[in-house]
């Protein structure tokens, strides 16, 4: 069985005081919660403070993004190594905000998918259609290319594959307080587990598949519930503890009943 994950996108927000203000309290609101797996994606900044804060707990450590060299001349980027010896353990790759704000193209998020699982990094591979493409039906299409190339001429070994998060997140869902429908989101997620099954066969049903896009504590459950959906990526509703903690609360409640 695919364990549950959720995972907090942080995107640019909160400082370095903020974000341990955060991690101070967080850990309590959650300590009943268990077999879900908590990712927390601060900003870099933030990343050596947190790591520190959150020894002793069960939650994760993601990174949102990464450079996929090992080092050299590439003013402003951060590499696999540096987030390994953080303690980094996730990383997003192909956020749309990345690909629409910074130009990052199939290539770039295919070289960034091979240096996370060489250096050991597990990779969150965001795949989703804008609202145009959606317009003109282009849903299925658009998520079969975005898959296909950031997967396409590298070679993973089987033990690798299950290392691997799928985000689908709907470009127009993202920070509009407008979601996909439970079902639609569910008819994706068994699309993309049926292209991931064309590529690596059964080994794939352990890959984990998750929703993105306005997600809240009143409407994860219509997600999780879901047989091809195994978790969240959140965005605005993981920036208070109180409402991320309800949040997670409602999966580990419906995962008992
Ligand atoms: C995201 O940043 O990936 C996201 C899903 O944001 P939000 O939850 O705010 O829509």
């Amino acid at each position: 069985m695919r364990q549950k994950i959720v995972v907090a996108n942080w995107k640019m927000y909160k400082t370095i005081a903020e974000a341990e203000d955060f991690m101070k309290r967080f850990p309590g609101e959650v300590s009943g919660v268990k077999d879900i797996e908590i990712v927390i994606c601060p900003p870099f900044i933030s990343l050596p403070g947190l790591s520190v804060l959150m020894k002793g707990t069960s939650l994760i450590l993601g990174a949102q993004n990464m450079y996929w060299q090992k080092e050299g001349a590439f003013t402003g980027e951060i590499s696999p190594l540096m987030l390994r010896e953080i303690g980094v353990e996730y990383v997003i790759i192909g956020h749309s905000e990345r690909r629409k704000y910074f130009n990052e193209n199939d290539l770039c998020i295919k070289r960034k998918i091979a240096a996370s699982f060489a250096y050991g990094l597990n990779p969150i591979l965001c795949v989703g259609e804008n609202f145009e493409q959606r317009s003109s039906n282009e849903t299925e299409k658009i998520i079969r290319e975005q898959i296909f190339s950031a997967l396409e001429g590298f070679n993973l070994e089987e033990h690798q594959l299950p290392k691997m998060v799928v985000a689908y997140e709907p470009v127009w869902a993202i920070g509009t307080g407008t979601p996909a429908g439970g079902d639609d989101a569910e008819a994706i997620a068994i699309y993309i587990r049926s292209l991931l099954r064309e590529k690596w066969g059964e080994v794939s049903d352990q890959i984990r598949i998750l929703y993105g896009g306005s997600v809240k504590p009143e409407n994860i459950t219509e997600f999780t519930g879901k047989e091809n959906i195994d978790g969240a990526l959140v965005g605005n509703s993981s920036l208070k503890e109180n409402i991320f903690a309800d949040l997670i609360n409602a999966v580990f409640r419906e995962r008992r009943v």
